[in-house]
Parts: C-alpha cells; structure tokens; sequence
C-alpha cells in the first residue's frame, strides 16, 4: 500500500527519464477552473494551441493530441495507417522499440524486428544502412511502414533520424516512416518536415514537462492519405473526426482540458527560451553528467558518443553489482528517484534523468545521491564524479548566461 506518511523534508529529487518535474508555472496553469469544452472560451485556446503545438514538432502539418498516455498514440499511429497482416520494419534500439513491436503484433500486424546481434543494438543508435539493405530486397514493396525510436529512454541512445529518411529514400521504397519521440521531443533536436516523418508520436511527462496523460500524433499528407485506405479497425484514435472538430478548437470528445492548460504555458516557456537554447542546455547538462560517470570509472550504456542522449544516462554497474539494490538505497536515503534498468538491462543498470525543470545545483545534487549511493553500496570508483562535474558546469558557461 501507498505509505502516505512518507513526507521527507525538502523536495523529492525525481530524476527519472520521464515523468519529469513539473514546473510551478504549469501546476499554476493546470490548476484554474475547467471550463465547457464546447465553449467559446475553449474553441479559442484549441486553435491557439493546436497551431503553436506544431513549432515544437517543427511542423507546417496537424498535430493531433489525445488524452492517453504515449503508448495510446503508438497504437494510434499504428492503426490509423495500416491494414491486418501488413508487414512493418521496426528496429530494436532497447526496451521501447521492443514494446511498440509487441503492441504491433497484437494489433494483427507482421513486425520484422531487425537490429544489431546481442546486446549490441541497445548501445548503438539505429544502422540506417540495415533498413536500406531490407527495404532493398523488399521488391515486392510488402513493407508499409518503417518504425523508429528517436530518443530510446531504456538506453540513452537517440538515432539520426534524418540519416533512416536518406536509407528510406535511397531505395525509392514508399514505406511510411514512423517515429517515436516521446522522450526526445523538446529536449533533443526534432524536425518532422524537414526529416520526412510521416508520423511523429511524443507525449506530454518527458520534455514538455508536464503530468502524464496527453499523447501526440504529428502527420505528414501521406500518412492522412494512407488513413484513408487503412482497414485496422479505428474509432477513438481515428484521425479524420479528430481534425475535423480541431479546425474549430474543439475535440469530438471531452479533452484533456486542465492538462491543456498546461500544455499552453509550456509551449509558452519552450518557444520564449527558444528550442536551440532548450536543446543547448539539455547537451550541457548530459555532458556534465557524462564526466561524473567517466570520473566514477563506470561504464555509460551507450557506446557510441555520436548519439548520447542528451535526455538521459545509462550507467552500467560492475559485474556482480545490482543496479536496483543501489537504486533501491538512493531512494530510501536521500529521496532521488532514478531510472531502473528496463528489459535486457534489468539490474545491469540504473538511468539518471536530465530533461526538463532542471538546473546544474538539481544535477548536482542528483549526482551527489548517486556517488554517496555507489560507495555506500561498496561500488569501488576510481575518483569523485561529483567533482568533475562540478568543474564541467563551472568552466562551460550556458549559453544563455546572464553574467560572466
Ligand atoms: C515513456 C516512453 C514511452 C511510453 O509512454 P507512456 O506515456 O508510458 O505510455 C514510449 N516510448 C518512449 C521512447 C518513452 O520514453
């Protein structure tokens, strides 16, 4: 049962990949009066909403919201495009990919799963050139869709989207290409239009800040086109009701109206720092964190330093060390929530959150917990992570900085 005694003092450190913290700003927002959703009111912050919305997946095309969790518009994306038994490539970049994989089976879909053998492709981006090679050999064009990871939150790996749109186009296959940015949105570089996605999924708990509880679809024309013919069966998640009620403000069903509240004030703060700052300050603080775990002699998951995750950082515990024991005494003592190992990588690892509402003193503090957690665990290290990181955010000045 929910102990609802535990009320340490101070504030809970929630340095998860998702839900991150929410900032004051927007539990302020969430909080006013919900209002008729079929009001004029409403139909006003709809439009506004669903038209500034489109900057942060940076596109010209609708972005429809849900009230569900990320992993309602993966179906979504899923089933407003495809038909039963068509044949979809999806790559294994971790614990995520391997969930959209099964939700697509489910659905009645034949998912290839390609990737790299072992445990190789949970530490590497995705290798564009092995969806080249696939769709190459597919003459008969019976794949109907590519689907993609770009931000996989298992791991701390992104992949080069733009580089899977050049494999896509290269065989001239006309597959849809699909891409899950639910932990990668507004805080590493996205571009829907200019990367060719045909649908771009994300969610609300990760770089948007907010709580759990609104999911996005962005579409290109052919994936509007290719909903059209699609026979999987659709209802809720149906796109063409959806865009129909939205080019008035409105939903065909009652949204999600406090967490669009919220949503508005975060669109407000993201396009105010503006997404390049956003996404610079998000590389900084990964690269902070990255020396603490290099100074710690630790190993980072991912192994190739072209595509760490400026969202977040796998770090892989010695041999004969369990990663949810340490996680475990972290959490009990100095009241920070870490990722847990997920998958494949069960125990092997633990995840450090830097997304979202965050500052350098917050990662500091973060990093503290995990190096007094690792010693108290009898993890040995070779020197103070807590140091180095402290070096790195005192000589590498944020972009932004008010003063020298
Ligand atoms: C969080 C996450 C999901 C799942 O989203 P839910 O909101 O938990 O349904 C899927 N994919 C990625 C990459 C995620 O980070």
């Amino acid at each position: 049962m929910l102990n609802l005694d535990f009320h340490p003092s101070g504030r809970h450190f929630l340095q998860i990949p998702g839900p991150s913290p929410v900032p004051d700003r927007i539990l302020r927002a969430m909080s006013l009066p919900t209002i008729d959703h079929r009001g004029p009111e409403f139909g006003a912050l709809g439009r506004e909403l669903l038209d500034k919305v489109r900057q942060v997946f940076k596109t010209q095309g609708p972005v429809v919201i849900y009230p569900a969790s990320g992993t309602g518009a993966w179906e979504a994306a899923l089933i407003n495009t495809l038909s039963p038994g068509d044949s979809v490539l999806m790559y294994e970049t971790g614990h995520f990919a391997t969930l959209w994989q099964k939700m697509a089976r489910r659905l009645g879909l034949e998912p290839e799963f390609i990737g790299l053998p072992g445990d190789e492709g949970w530490r590497h981006g995705v290798q564009a050139e092995m969806i080249e090679a696939r769709l190459r050999e597919d003459s008969e064009q019976r794949i109907k869709a590519v689907c993609v990871v770009h931000n996989e939150t298992s791991t701390g790996v992104t992949s080069d989207i733009a580089a899977v749109r050049r494999a896509i186009d290269a065989t001239g296959h006309p597959a849809l290409l699909m891409v899950d940015t639910i932990s990668g949105l507004a805080s590493a570089d996205y571009r829907h239009d200019e990367w060719g996605v045909d649908v771009t999924i994300s969610g609300s708990q990760k770089g948007l800040m907010l709580p759990p509880g609104i999911s996005f679809n962005a579409l290109s024309d052919k994936a509007i086109d290719a909903s059209r013919k699609a026979e999987l069966p659709k209802s809720f998640w149906a796109w063409d009701e959806i865009l129909e009620a939205n080019r008035n403000g409105y939903w065909p069903y009652t949204p999600n109206t406090n967490l669009l509240y919220g949503l508005d004030e975060s669109l407000n703060m993201l396009l105010t720092e503006g997404l390049d700052n956003v996404f610079a300050r998000h590389q900084r603080w990964a690269a902070g964190v990255r020396e603490a775990v290099k100074a710690w002699g630790l190993e980072i998951q991912c192994q190739d330093p072209a595509v760490y995750s400026p969202v977040l950082t796998g770090v892989v515990m010695p041999e004969g060390v369990d990663a949810d024991t340490v996680r475990q005494l972290i959490y009990r003592r100095f009241d920070l929530s870490l990722g847990m190992g997920l998958g494949k990588a069960k125990g092997r690892m633990f995840r450090i959150g830097h997304l979202g509402d965050c500052n350098d003193l917050t990662l500091m503090a973060t990093l503290s917990g995990c190096e007094m957690g690792l010693t108290m665990s009898g993890v040995p290290l070779a020197s103070s992570g807590v140091e180095a990181a402290m070096r790195y955010f005192s000589e590498h000045a944020p972009a932004h900085a008010s003063d020298a």
